[in-house]
């Protein structure tokens, strides 16, 4: 996986973190500012399995799409696939773990992570991303 680094588009997406705190509630401030994990089986959209969008809370660039999300189980929503070019993906070995997180691409707001334990019929990948940090639109 790619670390795409920063375009244009995301340096002009760019807020203080004042702004940030203002514009968002403060789960969604420190899930996507601070990379904080809300708590398993709390996140308004772990079983919600509607036909629709989702985008970043951030800056509202689309995500996922309802077609991607599938029941795993681990507490939080997850997904087998990303909306091409909306993801970046960074090493991340905190808490003596190996694991890669995910960030929205346009306003580098943290997501979650990506795990290897996803359907194996599909793309074998499991999103698993926290719901305070994603907006749904319902189709
Ligand atoms: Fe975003």
């Amino acid at each position: 996986m790619t670390n795409f680094g920063y375009s244009q588009e995301q340096n002009e997406e760019k807020k203080t973190d004042s702004e940030w705190k203002n514009d968002l509630d403060n789960l969604s401030y420190q899930v996507l500012r601070n990379s904080y994990t809300e708590r398993p089986f709390t996140g308004e959209y772990n079983l919600l399995f509607e036909n629709g969008a989702y985008n970043c809370k951030g800056c509202n660039q689309q995500l996922f799409t309802s077609t991607n999300k599938y029941k795993s189980n681990c507490g939080w929503p997850s997904f087998d696939e990303a909306i091409k070019g909306s993801i970046v993906y960074i090493k991340d070995f905190s808490n003596n773990m190996n694991r890669i997180e995910v960030k929205c691409s346009k306003c580098d707001g943290h997501l979650g992570h990506v795990f290897n334990d996803g359907p194996k019929d599909t793309t074998g990948k499991r999103y698993c991303i926290n719901s305070a940090a994603l907006s749904f639109n319902k189709k």
